[in-house]
């Protein structure tokens, strides 16, 4: 199928595309591999499309006050080749080489990643367990919002229709950093049927500030609170236990709804080994 009729607009600044986007039924293009496929499809309808690829300074990434700011329009390329995020922001890392194929990475931007929501991405949990910050710059100017209040609903976000995500920050990891990533997906590279990214501070021989967040299991990248108060006292069997009481996930095209809750403490299991460790194979201390 070919997409409706619409018109194109290329940003030549920031203020531009919010200009461009008071315009009714406008959406912004960044890489275009969620987008482009919905356009086609016919789920939407744009009458104008808003492109912001090459605005000036939206895709470094760079250390700032204690964090790591990462551009809308880094591409996942990018993101999965540096070495900042290695470094500062290890659960990003693990999470890149998962999202799609490296055709899709070469295009798929990390700002069209969180603004798009899809609850079985990798990117928006991993947000969410780095306790990060979305910066949204709007017709009244920049703000920062919460990951814990960023994300709405199903594909729904604190973003309003003539706003554009800027950048993201996550706290730089330090030495008492851990982190833990796994998913279920049919084919490496397939949006996953359940995934878990995690992140926690070593404290003695504990973890505190364990904030575990689950994908493909909801309309939304949910936290598992329980599970979470159970492995803060080392118990991984208890926090597998807890987890029906955390997840309610519902049946999809990829697996029942009791297949989910199971890969759910399977992947458990599995990153809890990785938060015990200090060292993540792979990924520079
Ligand atoms: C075959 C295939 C497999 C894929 N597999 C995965 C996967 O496993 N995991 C995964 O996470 N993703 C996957 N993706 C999606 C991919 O990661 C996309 O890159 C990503 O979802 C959207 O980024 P984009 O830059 O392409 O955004 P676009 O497609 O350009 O835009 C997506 C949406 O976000 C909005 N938007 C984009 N940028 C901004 C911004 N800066 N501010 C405000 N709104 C913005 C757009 O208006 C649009 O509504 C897959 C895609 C394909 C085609």
């Amino acid at each position: 199928m070919k997409p409706a009729p619409f018109a194109y607009a290329k940003a030549r600044s920031l203020d531009h595309a919010i200009d461009l986007l008071a315009q009714d039924e406008a959406r912004i293009l960044a890489g275009g591999q969620s987008l482009i496929a919905t356009l086609n499809m016919r789920l939407s309808r744009p009458a104008l499309l808003v492109d912001i690829n090459g605005l000036d300074g939206l895709d470094e990434i760079s250390r700032e006050n204690g964090g790591l700011k990462i551009g809308a329009l880094v591409r996942h390329v990018k993101a999965e080749g540096s070495t900042e995020i290695a470094q500062y922001a290890p659960l990003i890392a693990l999470a890149m080489p998962h999202i799609g194929h490296p055709a899709i990475r070469n295009r798929g931007t990390v700002g069209g990643s969180i603004a798009f929501a899809d609850p079985a991405a990798e990117l928006p949990a991993c947000l969410l367990a780095l306790a990060g910050e979305v910066e949204i710059a709007g017709p009244q100017g920049r703000r920062i919002v919460h990951a814990d209040h960023f994300f709405k609903g199903l594909f729904e976000t604190a973003l309003a229709p003539h706003d554009v995500l800027a950048s993201i920050r996550v706290p730089a990891a330090t030495a008492a950093t851990r982190v833990g990533f796994a998913e279920f997906a049919r084919r490496h590279g397939d949006y996953a049927m359940v995934g878990l990214a995690a992140c926690a501070r070593a404290q003695g021989d504990t973890l505190a500030d364990i904030r575990l967040v689950y994908f493909g299991v909801g309309s939304v990248a949910a936290r598992a609170r329980n599970a979470e108060r159970s492995l803060a006292g080392g118990d991984v069997e208890g926090a597998v236990a807890a987890l029906p009481a955390d997840l309610h996930p519902s049946e999809d095209l990829q697996a029942s709804a009791a297949v989910k809750a199971h890969l759910a403490g399977v992947l458990l299991r599995r990153v809890a080994k990785q938060l015990a460790s200090p060292r993540i194979e792979g990924i520079a201390p």
